[in-house]
């Protein structure tokens, strides 16, 4: 059941502020508040949806499609698709998801290193 009452969802209804890089109606994309890396850019969808499996379920293929094109935009724009990036999104308690929104998370701007 989605919890109406997360930080993402708050940041969605304007009652938390954040850091935008790209709003529009369908996607806000903005920077964490704890970045782990130079570059370090959060992306959800204006939907009410707890995980990537939820997303992927609930969502038109058109959304989904614009959800993940606008996220390469940003890679565009922040200009690290030459130099490298990793889009992860982390889901259930083994995935080590903290915020019960689907969300992406957008990394570069320097070497990353693998861990799990
Ligand atoms: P998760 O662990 O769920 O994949 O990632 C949640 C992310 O949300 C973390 O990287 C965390 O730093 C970020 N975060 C948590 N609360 C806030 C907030 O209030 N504002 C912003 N901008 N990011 C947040």
């Amino acid at each position: 059941m989605y919890d109406t009452d997360n930080i993402f969802a708050k940041i969605l209804r304007g009652e938390v502020a954040c850091d935008i890089v790209y709003e529009d109606e369908k996607v806000l994309f903005f920077d964490d508040v704890n970045p782990t890396s130079k570059i370090h850019i959060l992306g959800i969808p204006k939907m009410e949806v707890l995980d990537f499996g939820d997303f992927i379920s609930k969502a038109a293929p058109e959304t989904v499609n614009h959800f993940f094109c606008k996220s390469y935009d940003i890679v565009k724009e922040k200009k690290i698709n030459k130099t490298g990036f990793r889009i992860i999104t982390n889901s259930g308690e083994h995935g080590g998801q903290e915020v019960p929104h689907f969300h992406i998370h957008i990394h570069g701007g320097e070497k990353l290193y693998r861990g799990i």
